[in-house]
């Protein structure tokens, strides 16, 4: 479990102030509803004792204190009732107590006498695990002052109380745990707006700049910061935009001049007379130079065209395996130069939609470098087939491989793993570069696996031309 992840401290607080909540709420409860019962229970004792003194007190003079006795116990039944009931005089001697309970909770003749004959309430102790609440309420019956007593075990509302806290000890967890849970879903909810920013920016590269992120509308810190960074991006793209343009410009307009120096220095070496052997030699030098120049300035043109876009993309559906096999056949003379034997292995029939040229442009680039870099004797095999509904075209060569810390930069422009046996082969560290561009722009990816000494794969992804699966 992420305990740092901002998931796992919101749901924490949020259970932590749940559960705080939820005590208070239990303790706030168990003490409203106690107080709520011994208060009934006073109401109803000082009730009763009132009754008392209106009806039967108010004959203390016409009948027997027996007699007041037995209408005291044939209304309130106090023994039957579990009730006590006491009647002191206003010298503190007792002129009625009710005899013990039936079922012999407590002593009526053992319960201490009070202080003073004012109005109070008090709880006595009976036994280790029992009590007793005791109203004193003060009457005057006939203009002679009384106080009259009632009292019962508090077990009742003991039991009633402790009903509540089992209640309470079984439904809190419950409640915190749906609320928990809800607050699980809640945290998630609310942050799936970020979850999608984050999913959508990370699909963003230099070949769909103009993506934007989605705007949550909440008005708040999130949609400013979806915001902030669309107008990022805006502002990447524009200066990306610039540079590409740049390089198409800068390499468009080298064109020219380049190609009048190459077709100057041709029609000298050819047509001049009179130029010595050794002039000669250094302008065919110079020559090849300008035309190795002019390439690096195609190449050039060719990325950064299809870097910003611009490149027109004139698209035909075909089998890959036909480009395939053309191309290799137009370049089966260098192979045979080293000796190397060529495969063409075509799993499946694969149709592709795009730019013939282009694509094909794919293939030799790959196809020369795997014959650049593998040595005499060796083997290439090429591989058309269907993974996952895509076009997939490999290039397998027993070449010298990548060295694995090259690896991440071999498609950057002018990155040359080996730089010596590079140059002498001609190349400029450009063709990855193009290969990489031609795919994206028809919409797929290309991928290099390469082990020193051993040899390197060459993975086109390619969409499937529609319909073909
Ligand atoms: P270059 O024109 O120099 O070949 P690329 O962009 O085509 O440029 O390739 C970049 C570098 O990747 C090359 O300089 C070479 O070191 C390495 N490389 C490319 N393909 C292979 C391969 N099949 N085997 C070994 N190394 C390769």
């Amino acid at each position: 479990m992420n305990t740092r992840s901002i998931y796992f401290r919101l749901i924490l607080w949020y259970s932590g102030l749940v559960i705080a909540v939820s005590l208070a709420f239990g303790a706030y409860t168990y003490q409203g509803v106690r107080s709520r019962l011994y208060g009934e229970m006073e109401q109803t004792f000082t009730r009763r004792a009132h009754q008392i003194a209106d009806n039967i007190l108010v004959h203390v003079h016409e009948k027997s204190p027996e007699e007041i006795a037995s209408q005291i116990r044939s209304v309130y039944s106090p023994s039957a009732n579990n009730r006590l009931i006491r009647i002191l005089k206003s010298d503190r001697s007792v002129f009625y107590v009710s005899t013990a309970p039936k079922e012999g909770r407590f002593d009526p003749l053992k319960i201490p006498l009070p202080q003073t004959l004012e109005a109070a309430h008090r709880v006595e102790t009976l036994s280790d695990s029992a009590s007793m609440l005791i109203v004193d309420v003060p009457v005057t019956a006939t203009g002679e002052p009384f106080l009259i007593e009632m009292g019962a075990p508090t077990d009742e509302i003991n039991t009633a109380l402790g009903g509540l806290v089992i209640t309470l000890l079984f439904g809190l967890p419950i409640v915190i745990l749906i609320v928990s849970a809800g607050g699980y879903v809640l945290v998630r909810r609310s942050l799936k707006p970020v979850e999608d920013i984050r999913a959508t920016a990370e699909k963003i590269t230099f070949g769909n700049l103009s993506n934007r992120l989605p705007v949550a509308k909440t008005g708040d810190a999130l949609e400013n910061l979806s915001t902030t960074l669309n107008q990022m991006l805006a502002r990447l793209d524009n200066a990306y935009q610039q540079l590409s343009r740049f390089s198409a410009d800068a390499s468009h307009e080298l064109r020219t001049p380049l190609t009048i120096m190459r077709g100057e220095l041709e029609s000298i070496a050819q047509r001049e007379s009179g130029l010595s052997d050794h002039l000669r030699e250094r302008i065919g030098s110079v020559l090849e130079e300008a035309e190795r120049l002019s390439r690096i300035t195609e190449n050039l043109f060719a990325i950064s065209r299809l870097d910003a876009g611009e490149a027109r993309i004139e698209p035909i559906t075909f089998y890959l395996v036909d480009l395939v096999k053309t191309t290799t056949d137009q370049m089966l003379l260098l192979a045979e130069e080293k000796d190397i034997e060529i495969t063409v292995n075509a799993l499946h029939p694969v149709k592709v939609r795009g730019d013939a040229a282009r694509l094909k442009q794919v293939v030799v680039n790959l196809l020369d470098n795997a014959i650049k870099y593998t040595s005499n004797g060796g083997n290439i095999i090429i591989t058309t087939s269907i993974v996952d509904h895509k076009a997939i075209l490999t290039i397998a060569d027993t070449g010298i491989g990548i060295p694995a810390e090259a690896l991440p930069h071999i498609f950057e422009r002018f990155y040359r793993a080996d730089k010596v046996r590079s140059r002498e082969q001609g190349g400029a560290g450009l063709g990855l570069s193009i290969v990489r561009a031609i795919c994206q722009a028809h919409g797929g990816t290309v991928e290099i696996e390469s082990t020193e000494n051993k040899g390197t794969t060459c993975r086109v992804i390619l969409p499937l031309a529609n319909g073909e699966a």
